[in-house]
């Protein structure tokens, strides 16, 4: 109903309930301005196939405290979210490259803001328009012409089998079928150090008499961290690559040591044609640890970090504690962040070709974190069960002077240790 200025009385005072107010309070303040807020950048994330819940946060800020980016720097969804408000252009801003994808803000965000699906979209545009790191750009074009992130050459992708001290069948030369097919990807196939677990878990599969084969030279980067970097097309090409070669042998299940090939054969490899039963290795040996007859005991301190793709991504926690008490002498302590509060190496959705990036941006590196906190549990060994970490760990052993104090390990290095 319209106000009638007439029927208004202004006086100076007035006395309610014994108490007086003046009508000073009426002009003690300016007209109140109400601003609004610039919702194109918002709109376009929105816009975007897999953008749509940025706009559901209602900025109640429980995603702070558990994104690990924040815990050394200052970041998470609800910053996002305001810095979107303000007008920040994400396509174009550094913040659209510090996500891990680890999945801590999704856990316990109550409207379901989802930077799994978010990132990547956003990405995926800033790729097409050339807005990418230098370093993470040189690893999509590796990918894209040898086959891996680390530019070997395809020709050795089967190499680390020559030193692995027990054979390992490659299904090309076998001509049979098998009944797991060991999809082994990219760092366990060509680093140093993921060799080495590569070996150990080949030995272990040969004292279990497992029915397996390897694709070798035929197998490519599952390209599952590209993707969720931004490279979706050079993801496709690659699933169905690998698609169509899984198509040419014979298999029950698909075994893999990588969370991030776990993630991408389960769950992104279905949308391509693809669907197969596929067991990470720490899933596959816990109900067989007591066939391995371990009879060295290490008499060890082992503490443990959970991957975020084989834990948040894909609910595996027991499993690699399981192998580890199974293991004589191991005495398991876990760290305060552990299971689905695990922290993050920093190695997910890209973050692994990002140090350089990160540098400037963080007060340090994720792995260094971690690497401290596994310190203070005194631990001598920081077991893993993820090629992406061994590296990265063994890195941030190194660059945070602990040295001499922790060793970091596959689970299937610490068999093959307890097999005497
Ligand atoms: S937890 Fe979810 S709703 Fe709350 S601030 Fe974070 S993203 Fe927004
Ligand atoms: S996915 Fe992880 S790194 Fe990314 S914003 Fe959420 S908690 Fe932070």
């Amino acid at each position: 109903m319209p106000v009638d200025k007439k029927q208004i009385i202004e006086k100076e005072s007035v006395i309610v309930d014994g108490v007086e107010l003046t009508a000073d309070w009426n002009r003690m303040f300016e007209q109140r301005v109400i601003f609004d807020y610039d919702t194109d950048m918002m709109d376009k994330i929105t816009d975007l196939a897999g953008g749509e819940s940025m706009a559901w946060c209602y900025q109640c800020a429980q995603c702070v405290p558990v994104c690990p980016v924040n815990n050394v720097g200052d970041y998470g969804p609800r910053k996002i979210v305001r810095d979107l408000s303000l007008g920040i252009d994400l396509f174009n801003d550094d913040n659209l490259w510090k996500c891990t994808t680890c999945m801590n803000c999704l856990r316990v965000c109550p409207k379901e803001v989802d930077m799994i699906k978010i990132m990547p979209a956003v990405r995926e545009e800033a790729v097409m328009e050339g807005n990418v790191p230098d370093e993470l750009q040189e690893v999509f074009e590796s990918t894209f012409e040898y086959g891996n992130p680390m530019g070997e050459s395809q020709r050795k992708r089967a190499d680390w089998v020559k030193d692995a001290g027990v054979e390992v069948p490659i299904m090309k030369e076998i001509k049979k079928p098998v009944d797991y097919l060991w999809f082994v990807e990219c760092y366990p196939a060509y680093h140093g150090r993921g060799k080495e677990a590569s070996a150990a878990f080949a030995k272990i599969l040969t004292v279990l008499g497992t029915d397996y084969g390897i694709l070798g030279t035929e197998e490519k980067c599952s390209c599952d961290s590209q993707r969720l970097a931004g490279e979706v097309g050079l993801f496709e090409e690659f699933a169905e690559h690998n698609i169509k070669t899984f198509s040419k042998y014979k298999f029950n299940k698909i075994l893999v040591t990588d969370p991030h090939a776990l993630n991408a054969l389960r769950k992104e490899y279905p949308k391509h044609g693809g669907d197969y039963d596929v067991v990470h290795y720490s899933t596959f040996l816990a109900p067989l640890m007591d066939k391995l007859n371990l009879t060295k005991s290490l008499d060890i301190k082992v503490t443990f970090h959970d991957p975020c793709y084989l834990g948040r991504h894909n609910g595996e926690y027991d499993a690699p504690r399981n192998v580890l008490n199974a293991i004589p002498g191991i005495d398991l302590i876990e760290m305060g962040r552990c299971r689905e509060q695990s922290y993050c190496c920093g190695g997910g959705g890209g973050g692994m070709w990002l140090d350089g990036f990160m540098a400037d941006h963080v007060s340090e590196r994720l792995s260094e974190n971690r690497v401290k906190e596994a310190v203070e549990t005194g631990a001598d060994v920081l077991a893993v069960c993820c090629p992406y970490e061994v590296s990265r760990f063994e890195d941030a052993v190194k660059s945070t002077g602990n040295e001499g104090k922790l060793l970091v390990k596959d689970i299937a290095e610490l068999i093959v240790e307890a097999m005497g």
